[in-house]
């Protein structure tokens, strides 16, 4: 039985952190890999280093490092390779309570979440969305939702309780909306391009589930 012939074909999508050219000097990178497991997103680590070195840290993040001569096909077959143990292992990382802050007033609230979507707004600006309108909500079972046809985004008011990498992914979402108004792969797929790593931050946002509880 050949195992590498039922792995599913590979690379989705490849960001570019950095320069980087199979066989070149120095390189990062995030990738974007389909694997048996499900689509995973790794930082790839060209160093000098002898053999391949694979690490899932706190927020649930793979890293990769690589020898300088490691192809980036080789890479990605470790991943998939892995990637049962990884999701594993991420899924213990992430869905680990986290402690959150308690709820700040409505003023601070407002502030952090306004500052959160002026963090995240310019990546999606150069595709032509404006500026929304910000609506706040206490929501139970939603951390925001896009009213595309007024123009405005609703975010939970708990999200203000979650950390900044958490704000930015549920804003873009909320963001991406404007452009496809469904969770169809268009969707995902213009995730995919301006966050990578969305799926690992809707991950970790698990954790906080406290925070929707008063
Ligand atoms: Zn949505």
């Amino acid at each position: 039985m050949q195992r590498r012939k039922e792995l599913p074909p590979m690379v989705k999508t490849v960001i570019i952190k950095g320069r980087i050219q199979d066989g070149g000097e120095h390189m990062e990178q995030q990738r974007i890999v389909e694997t048996p497991a499900g689509v995973l997103t790794y930082t790839l680590k060209k160093k000098k280093v002898k053999n391949l070195n694979l690490r899932v840290d706190q927020n649930g993040t793979i890293s990769l490092s690589v020898p300088m001569r490691c192809t980036l096909d080789r890479a990605d077959r470790f991943i998939q390779e892995k990637s049962l143990w990884l999701t594993q292992a991420i899924r213990r990382q992430q869905e680990r309570q986290q402690p959150v802050p308690p709820p700040p007033d409505r003023e601070t609230c407002k502030a952090i979440l306004l500052a959160g979507l002026k963090r995240t707004y310019p990546v999606i600006a150069p595709l032509g969305v404006d500026f929304p309108a910000l609506k706040l909500r206490a929501m139970t079972s939603q951390w925001g939702n896009c009213h595309w046809m007024q123009g405005y985004i609703t975010l939970n008011t708990a999200l203000a309780r979650c950390p900044e990498r958490l704000q930015d992914y549920v804003t873009l979402h909320e963001l991406v909306h404007f452009l496809h108004h469904d969770h169809g792969p268009r969707f995902y797929g213009k995730m995919d391009l301006l966050m990578p790593d969305w799926r690992q931050r809707r991950q970790e946002l698990k954790g906080y589930s406290a925070a929707l509880e008063r």
